[in-house]
């Protein structure tokens, strides 16, 4: 089956001005001006469409999305924003995973995101299976996931940040982090689930789990992720835990590849750029947490000039509140006008974050780009809201005047969002279910 994605209003990436030719699960051809292509079984008219990669979202606490607004945390900075939740956090049962995972997978595919990545480091008793229950859940939906097994085994006792209730030790979180490797793990072009390693952050693990992490990833060729350089307060923790800054962490637990991605990573000095940016560690940079928790600013354009690969996340809603890729988007590229001036991160720039350097940060260059051979993964969205009324430039006007919501998905080929609704999914049941468990909830 060749399917034409057909002379589309305007389209990121070069040559494809009359579409592209979607074959099986894979992109078969761009269609170039003045073009038509050969064996052609369907035609789909993207005249009214702004055609994109699928976004890539590569940091995300799918539970968090049942603390959204939660009183007791907001307005509070990052440690006191924690603590005030992981209590309420420490209760999580599979079903409200479950829901969690339903609600932020649509939500994300509904703005236009293809690839999903969730870090779930809560493990209290009887969610042993976390990683199971959301591997179900992208399955179901359909959509491309990179499961990260995340841990924690240094609580209060311990000197840690966390409740003693949501850790495990050492031994359990290896052997549950081979188990789910053995069982999801795809390393192979096209791969629908991945899992990563994802220590959750250096004030809840120790550097032995670190260490070990890395070799296991190394074992399975998977990617390792954690939370990294977010705020002042993880610096000084690093400093007075193991006499080390966050960056040097890394680096003596062998986590200084392209192998690790980071969430977070602002407060870097010059030379810890020029450090990870050789070793080509990728930095995933979530704008609206870090602007709602005045974490700071990230980086951004020095990293990725160092040779970092730099990536969007929505973070959990909880500190962003929302899981929406397109709006990921935009608030990247208002923080980074404000941070590098007018004439700096461009509208293109953003896009290609959230799309081939999100894809990179998840160790893959098979998504992320419109090009022959690449994974038929495409957003596409229309401009016929009052807020795109009058734009000219199609593709600025997505950035610039706040595109939020896909008309249509594409994922391995297939439609998983047509006419702004997830097909086969009934949302206005999966709202009031979602619900009612976040009441229950917290
Ligand atoms: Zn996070």
């Amino acid at each position: 089956m060749r399917t034409w994605i057909k002379d589309p209003r305007a389209i990121f990436a070069d040559g494809a001005e009359r579409g592209l030719v979607v074959e099986g699960t894979r992109i078969a051809g761009l269609v170039a001006r003045g073009e038509t292509p050969e064996r052609i079984d369907a035609t789909f008219s993207a005249s009214g469409h702004v055609v994109l990669p699928g976004l890539v979202n590569t940091h995300h606490h799918f539970y968090q999305t049942l603390t959204r607004a939660h009183p007791s945390a907001i307005n509070k900075p990052l440690f006191a924003w924690l603590t005030a939740l992981y209590p309420i956090w420490a209760r999580l049962k599979p079903r409200q995973l479950r829901l969690a995972a339903r609600l932020a997978l649509t939500e994300l595919m509904l703005s236009g995101c293809t690839t999903a990545a969730d870090h779930h480091y809560l493990y209290p008793e009887g969610l042993e299976n976390a990683v199971d229950i959301e591997v179900e859940e992208a399955r179901a939906l359909g959509i491309r996931m990179t499961v990260s097994r995340g841990s924690m085994n240094l609580s209060e006792k311990d000197g840690g940040l966390p409740p003693d209730s949501v850790v495990q030790d050492e031994d359990t979180i290896l052997a549950d982090s081979e188990r789910v490797l053995k069982l999801f793990h795809d390393a192979a072009r096209g791969a629908q689930i991945r899992v990563a390693l994802a220590p959750c952050s250096p004030f809840s693990i120790s550097k032995d789990l670190m260490t070990e992490s890395a070799r296991l990833a190394q074992r399975y060729d998977c990617q390792l992720h954690t939370h990294l350089g977010e705020t002042e307060d993880e610096e000084r923790f690093c400093l007075k835990m193991y006499g080390l800054r966050p960056v040097d962490l890394l680096e003596e637990t062998g986590w200084m590849s392209s192998r690790a991605w980071l969430a977070h990573g602002i407060h870097f000095n010059a030379e810890e750029i020029a450090r990870l940016g050789k070793a080509r560690v990728g930095v995933c940079h979530c704008a609206a947490s870090n602007m709602v928790l005045a974490s700071g600013i990230c980086p951004t354009c020095e990293l990725e000039a160092a040779g970092a690969s730099l990536g969007l996340g929505v973070d959990g809603s909880a500190s962003n509140d929302s899981s929406n890729m397109m709006e990921a988007v935009r608030h990247a590229f208002m923080i980074g006008r404000l941070r590098y001036g007018a004439g700096k991160v461009t509208h293109r720039d953003v896009l290609r974050w959230a799309t081939e350097g999100s894809a990179r940060c998840l160790g893959r260059s098979d998504i992320g780009r419109i090009e022959a051979g690449y994974e038929a993964d495409l957003a596409l969205f229309e401009l016929d809201e009052p807020r795109f009324s009058g734009a000219h430039d199609p593709l600025a006007a997505l950035v610039l005047c706040g595109a939020h919501r896909a008309d249509r998905v594409m994922i391995m080929g297939e439609w998983r969002v047509v006419d702004g609704q997830p097909v086969g999914l009934d949302l206005g049941a999966l709202i009031a279910e979602h619900s009612r468990a976040a009441r229950d909830f917290a």
